[in-house]
């Protein structure tokens, strides 16, 4: 089985230097389960490849004691494991470069953390779910990915295709993160395990996954196949990736007292739920989420690879240091890191830099405004920085009644300046449309009450045209 890995950064040769390897030698190791030989096809300034050949011997393999279940008397001899990659070439790349999937690289410490260009080459992957599944995997870490699939048999084409692909990467980053990948994301492909899974296979995850994983859209399903044979670690890695950026400073990001209080129905959440859905739904590749708070939206956004330019922007530059924080953004890879920008601005004032979005987002924050800075944001949104789409959402003050611990007349949060009811919303909505030239609809989140409605509003606005009237000049 072969993988190589190519750069054609100036002075290519030091991709030696960065994996461990010196270019003008063979080097063989001697693995469990065969051998590994780790060679420089090509060599030169401009392009340098290093390449990682695996013989595996199938005889010991057959009489490794783990192998025993088996579909046939001969299939522990006969069956693809030394001639595709999978977790052999995982358990190879921890063990022979391991010091460069960890960064290291003590001659060349800044060449191993400069992002560069690289190709990487697998010979053949067995791919359980094809090549859409390929590219799911790859694409949101950015890679180009081209593939081949294979036929069954060269000589008997009418058989069909197998599920083995030959794979072609190609990216800007550092060597340590692509080794990381291929190490954590090769064995997923295929689902099978050459050794015991065992409990420390989920520190390793973590550990290969950091900075990447926990913002993988197919986090879980990476991290299932992964621990295929341990459901219970992998719920348990699961739910440590999810809350790996919502509990990392929970003493500086203290928990908002008005999520707190509509905790029981899980309220936030599925307001930004929402609100993420209805903006795929839109088709918007360009996003502005005004009032972005500590970025919970962004952080569900960034997760989405329709949106290719994600911008949060709040009033407060301590709640933007928390969303950074909590979004990593100095640890994203620059091809996460570009799509996504923070601005410190004020929605009260007309900034051109809100300007050209397809789609704007104000989550839970029109009730902190004073009612009489209301129509500041309003033309400052919808006559000047005139998205297609703008969602809003606020309290639904009907559902308040709901609420016993909440005495009448009483907002859900201290800094709430009002909570409309949904016929006072409405006039709100309708308004909007008239003066600036939108279609609204209105919907419902949370938990539908009969009576009272949901405990949010939302209303999503599309222009549509001209506005009807004017109401003076922007601030
Ligand atoms: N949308 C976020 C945060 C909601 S809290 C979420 O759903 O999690 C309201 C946010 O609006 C706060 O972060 C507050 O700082 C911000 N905000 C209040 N007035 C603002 C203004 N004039 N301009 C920009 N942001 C403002």
């Amino acid at each position: 089985m072969l993988l190589t890995i190519s750069t054609s950064r100036p002075g290519a040769t030091d991709l030696g230097y960065l994996l461990h390897k010196h270019p003008d030698r063979l080097q063989t190791f001697e693995l469990s389960f065969g051998r590994c030989h780790v060679f420089y096809p090509e060599s030169t300034e401009t392009k340098c490849t290093m390449a990682m050949l695996l013989d595996i011997d199938s005889v010991a393999m057959a009489r490794n004691k783990g192998n025993k279940k088996q579909n046939f008397a001969l299939a522990g001899y006969v069956n693809d494991r030394p001639f595709v990659a999978s977790s052999f070439m995982s358990t190879a790349i921890s063990k022979v470069l391991g010091s460069a999937m960890s960064g290291q690289c003590k001659s060349h410490p800044d060449l191993a953390k400069e992002a560069i260009p690289l190709e990487v080459a697998i010979d053949v992957l067995p791919v359980r779910g094809g090549e859409d599944f390929l590219r799911k995997m790859f694409e949101p870490l950015g890679y180009t990915v081209s593939t081949k699939r294979l036929p069954l048999d060269e000589q008997f084409p009418n058989w069909g295709e197998s599920h083995y692909f030959s794979v072609r990467l190609e990216t800007t980053a550092t060597v340590a993160s692509v080794l990381s990948h291929l190490y954590v994301l090769i064995p997923v492909f295929d689902n099978q395990k050459h050794y015991f899974v065992s409990k420390d296979e989920l520190d390793k995850l973590l550990d290969k996954g950091k900075g990447w994983l926990d913002s993988h859209p197919e986090m879980e399903t990476i991290v299932r196949r992964y621990l295929k044979f341990m459901p219970s670690v992998a719920r348990q890695a699961i739910a440590q990736l999810s809350e790996a950026t919502e509990t990392d400073d929970d003493s500086e990001a203290k928990v908002d007292a008005e999520v707190a209080f509509e905790k029981k129905i899980r309220l936030h959440d599925a307001r930004l739920d929402t609100v993420t859905e209805e903006l795929v739904k839109t088709g918007a590749t360009r996003v502005i989420d005004l009032g972005c708070g500590e970025g919970k939206l962004l952080k569900r956004l960034i997760k989405n690879w329709q949106f290719k330019e994600i911008v949060g922007v709040d009033v407060s530059v301590r709640t933007l240091e928390i969303a950074s924080k909590r979004l990593r953004l100095d640890e994203l890879p620059s091809f996460q890191s570009e799509r996504v920008k923070l601005m410190h601005g004020s929605l009260l004032y007309r900034d051109s830099r809100f300007s050209e979005f397809d789609a704007a987002a104000l989550v839970e924050v029109i009730e902190h405004l004073d009612p009489p800075r209301l129509s500041a944001m309003e033309r400052v949104v919808f006559r000047h920085a005139l998205p297609k789409v703008v969602i809003v959402t606020t309290p639904n003050a009907d559902y308040n009644a709901m609420w016993p611990d909440l005495p009448a007349g009483k907002f859900r949060h201290a800094d709430h300046r009002f909570e409309w009811t949904r016929d006072e919303f409405k006039v709100w909505v309708d308004s909007i449309c008239q003066r600036f030239g939108y279609a609204a609809e209105i919907a419902p989140v949370g938990p539908l009450d009969e009576k009272l409605g949901a405990p949010t509003q939302m209303a999503t606005f599309t222009k549509v045209g001209k506005p009807i009237a004017s109401t003076g000049a922007a601030q």
